[in-house]
């Protein structure tokens, strides 16, 4: 099946004392405009989170000012045009629902069925153990059937846990304590992925080849009771530019295919009068493709049906855009060396537990940062999970908490004995002790925490390329090792005259650095090399750019011919690489999010790189070609002689998609 690849995805919630709902919808020019924009799939609301329904529905409340069966009509004008349309319905919050049905509301831990402020959206919520859950898979049922569309997006599964009867009567049967807050959450997860299941099953026995996803779910989760996946993210709105790095390169190892979602808003959801600059959604847009998704852009339609002309106007210019590079984008794979270990599932709502968060929070903040590194150093990489195998990647970084529970100590094993090769830093690798490192192949042994606050950094000979002679900075405390025989100290720990301490009479903040201990900071084995602080952690935190050059000597060692060099590349730019049968494409980015003011992360023209070089390993193919795509203007080639093909692109102006076509 071809999934479709370029969708629109509208947000309809309407305020019950609209009096206007549906009047001027004029079907043929808005399905005229999806077919301008080239949307092959959108989605629609049947219910928004206002809990009123824009079909004739027989069992949910109307909108009360709808005078036609708007999403029915809608799902038809679409299917005319070939475009194929899902029912948005929102899962978790209803409130005219709610407002009629106390009893189907969440009660929370606390006693309260609201929450305090009611211009959040989230205040009052729903409970799928009430009866609201046999009225919300009914209604899932009816919506597909009525309005005859291809499939469901279920939005905000995710609810808080409930204290309700039928929750606490369900608790109890189960032997869940409902006062010990792990098992709470881990029952309010089980019964979320439960009423998914639920929703799933009625709807695919009434349509089989039904369009489903779950929002708010963890991706792992709707392997079976979900048709393809979206990750949310609206770079302006809330998610800032780091989460689709991490996201594109976790979910695109899935197996599902995915959608990038992002939003035509300056702000966020919800946001009717603002629209952001053209090259800051196409920079999502193609940053999506780069990374071999699809897109799906975010709006919201007015109630009475107007039309905004400029939205249209310009997905349509985006889209044409990605039209014209889809020959060499469609089916591509992409193309790795390596992978960042993130050993528990992208949140969804399975690690909400306040306590349990914060451990995931740590562990996440370090994967952000490792894939923010990887990204400015261009390196070729996906996110992998349990879901994944880790197999084809030679490299694996642990960054900084890694824990060696059950299944990650197995795969960690098999990668060393096939002779895999290991960047880990603080705490990854400490066994479940956490008093000492789980393989011999660290190269380390362990002797506590580290005394030093600050410590500095002294580089050895082999990795001060491009690093400052002087002590650096490590920001954040570390571990103190001691390096094993047979393990190599590349970096040493410089102690500062005192720790950042109050002792009594001053408060000590100015803290020089003194004598060098000897102690590793860094050390490398045959197969690992090992950092004692936790440099992601810290790139998280600040960005010094010391931090990066050491992952980037180290990554030298370990991975001394990477699938692509872009010698001097702007830190900014983005370059990744895929394939297709016969060829293989790089996509190079250039645009850059400014920090404009107190809040607003601004792209508002591309960026020109000039002279740019850019070398891709050849390996076991035979380049015959080098073009730009879509314009098919040749690109003179050399080889290296060390086996890279090299080619000098004069002038990016925010995007150029390089095509080496091979025999
Ligand atoms: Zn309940």
């Amino acid at each position: 099946m071809h999934f479709p690849q370029r969708a629109l995805f509208f947000d309809f919630h309407t305020m019950p004392a609209n009096p206007d709902v549906g009047k001027n919808f004029d079907l043929e020019e808005i399905t005229s405009q999806f077919q301008k924009i080239g949307a092959e799939y959108v989605v629609f609301p049947a219910r928004c989170n206002l809990g009123t329904a824009y079909y004739y529905t027989d069992i949910g409340i109307r909108h009360a000012a709808m005078q036609r069966d708007l999403l029915t009509e809608l799902a038809d004008a679409c299917h005319r045009k070939n475009i194929r349309i899902s029912a948005y319905i929102n899962a978790g919050l209803s409130h005219e629902e709610g407002l009629r049905h106390r009893e189907w509301l969440v009660l929370r831990t606390d006693g309260k069925t609201y929450t305090e402020d009611p211009l959040n959206s989230f205040f009052r919520q729903m409970c799928y153990n009430s009866a609201y859950g046999d009225h919300l898979e009914a209604m899932a049922v009816e919506a597909v059937q009525h309005c005859g569309v291809d499939g469901l997006f279920l939005d905000c599964m995710q609810t808080a846990p409930c204290i309700g009867i039928e929750c606490l009567e369900a608790m109890e049967k189960e032997g869940v304590d409902w006062q010990d807050s792990q098992q709470l959450y881990a029952y309010n997860y089980r019964k979320i992925v439960n009423m998914a299941t639920r929703i799933s099953k009625a709807v695919r026995k009434v349509k089989p080849d039904a369009f489903l996803y779950f929002n708010g779910i963890d991706y792992e989760a709707q392997q079976e009771i979900g048709t393809y996946l979206e990750f949310e993210c609206l770079p302006t709105g809330g998610w800032g530019y780091e989460t689709l790095q991490v996201g594109a390169r976790y979910l695109r190892t899935l197996g599902k295919p995915v959608l990038n979602m992002t939003g035509r808003f300056h702000r966020s959801w919800g946001d009717f009068g603002g629209i952001r600059t053209e090259p800051s959604l196409e920079y999502d847009c193609l940053y999506g493709v780069a990374n071999a998704l699809g897109t799906t852009i975010g709006d919201h339609f007015h109630p009475r049906g107007d039309i905004n002309y400029p939205v249209m106007e310009m997905d349509a210019r985006i889209y044409a855009r990605l039209r014209k590079i889809e020959p060499w984008c469609k089916d591509a794979v992409p193309l790795t060396d390596l992978a960042v270990v993130m050993s528990k599932p992208y949140w969804g709502a399975h690690w909400r537990e306040p306590e349990a968060h914060k451990v995931y929070l740590r562990e996440w903040n370090a994967i952000c940062a490792a894939s923010r590194m990887l990204c400015e150093l261009k390196q070729q990489f996906n996110v992998v999970s349990h879901a994944s195998d880790w197999k084809q990647y030679p490299l694996l970084i642990l960054p900084d908490y890694t824990p060696m529970e059950v299944e990650n100590r197995k795969r960690i094993q098999q990668h060393l004995d096939a002779g895999g090769k290991i960047l880990a830093s603080a705490e990854s690798g400490l066994d479940s002790s956490q008093n000492a490192f789980e393989f011999k192949e660290w190269g380390v042994d362990y002797i506590g925490e580290s005394p030093y606050d600050p410590a500095f950094l002294k580089n050895g000979p082999e990795i001060s390329e491009g690093q400052p002679d002087m002590p650096i900075t490590l920001y954040d405390r570390g571990l103190q090792v001691k390096a094993a025989s047979g393990s190599k100290v590349l970096a040493e720990i410089i102690a500062p005259y005192y720790n950042q301490t109050w002792d009594g009479r001053q408060g000590n903040v100015y803290l020089p650095p003194d004598r060098n201990t000897g102690e590793p900071a860094v050390t490398l084995t045959d197969q690992v090399a090992y950092i004692a602080n936790p440099v992601f952690t810290t790139y998280y935190q600040c960005a010094p750019v010391p931090m990066r050059q050491l992952v980037a000597n180290l990554l030298k060692k370990l991975l001394p011919r990477p699938l692509l060099r872009t010698p001097n590349a702007p830190s900014f730019t983005r370059v990744t690489a895929t394939s297709q049968p016969g060829r293989r494409m790089v996509h190079f980015l250039a645009y850059l999010p400014e920090q404009r003011l107190k809040t607003c992360q601004m792209i508002e023209e591309p960026m020109i790189v000039l002279d740019q070089q850019i070398q891709l390993r050849e390996d076991e193919r035979k380049v015959k070609n080098v073009y730009l795509a879509p314009s098919g203007e040749k690109l003179p080639f050399e080889r290296t002689s060390d086996g890279y093909v090299t080619v000098t692109l004069p002038c990016i102006k925010g995007y150029a998609l390089i095509v080496f076509d091979e025999q």
